[in-house]
């Protein structure tokens, strides 16, 4: 049974004034659920925002990692520094990573390999282009993307390590891809995983992640191979991220 989770990735936005109080509401709201809650704020924040999730279930982690360990890197953060700060989670190879900051298939693959070394669990996310999508090149670009990971890293590292297949055409435009797409495209990142290892490909979670909100979570994670959500606009509003904590929470068994 694969736990859903739902992370709220805050990106660059937020003040102390805003981070503090949408950190309370969910540590209030969403801090004693039976799914996994993860919030990964702006690097400045998290020492006060794992301040203020200290005696909840939420975890912490970070929305990007150094691919190095330490030394000459200006402006960046490593997995230690990250474990210094509370941290359990890495969200890798987002794609305003890729895109904006010219992040390679190779580069994400060594930040796996670098987040497993200092205990972080990495998620890795993958995600084709509108263009590519509609020249049916989904499978090869979510596949390609995925191959580069599994390739350079051992099996087990992916043991419990997460997925998160987040189309770009549906990151911040309220675009969100249907249940069954998504789906489709989950089925084929497990498939692969379990090309690899049959145990890790069944357990490994897979969220998906564009536009999700309140209204949506609820058919998205109903979906068989869909585990849960990586949230951004939405994890900015503490009503809406709660309630798709609660609605992963109803997804639950037992
Ligand atoms: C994201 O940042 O990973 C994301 C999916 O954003 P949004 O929910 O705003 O589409």
């Amino acid at each position: 049974m694969r736990a859903p989770l739902v992370a709220g990735n805050w990106k660059m936005n937020g003040t102390l004034s805003s981070v503090v109080p949408l950190s309370e509401v969910v540590a209030a709201r969403a801090g004693r659920t039976r799914s996994e809650v993860l919030l990964c704020p702006p690097y400045i924040y998290l020492q006060t925002v794992s301040e203020i999730l200290q005696d909840t279930s939420i975890k912490l982690g970070a929305q990007n990692l150094s691919d190095q360990t330490e030394g000459a890197f200006t402006g960046e953060v490593s997995g230690p520094m990250l474990k210094d700060y509370g941290c359990s989670y890495a969200i890798i190879g987002h794609s305003e990573r890729r895109h904006l900051y010219g992040e390679t298939d190779a580069l994400v693959a060594a930040k796996f390999t670098v987040a497993r070394q200092h205990g972080l669990i990495p998620i890795v996310c993958v995600g084709e282009h509108l263009k590519q999508r509609e020249a049916g090149e989904t499978n090869k670009v979510v596949g390609s993307q995925l191959e580069t990971v599994l390739n350079l890293n051992q099996i087990a590292e992916f043991a419990n390590a997460v997925i998160a297949y987040e189309p770009v055409w549906a990151i911040g435009t309220g675009r969100t891809a249907t249940p069954e797409q998504a789906q489709e495209v989950h089925a084929l990142i497990r498939a692969a995983v379990s090309e690899r290892n049959t145990e890790i490909g069944a357990g490994i979670r897979i969220l998906y992640g564009g536009s999700v909100n309140a209204d949506n979570a609820s058919e998205l994670f109903g979906m068989e191979d869909i585990d849960g959500g990586l949230v951004g606009g939405a994890s900015l509003v503490a009503d809406a991220f709660v309630e798709i904590c609660h609605v992963a929470d109803g997804s639950v068994g037992g």
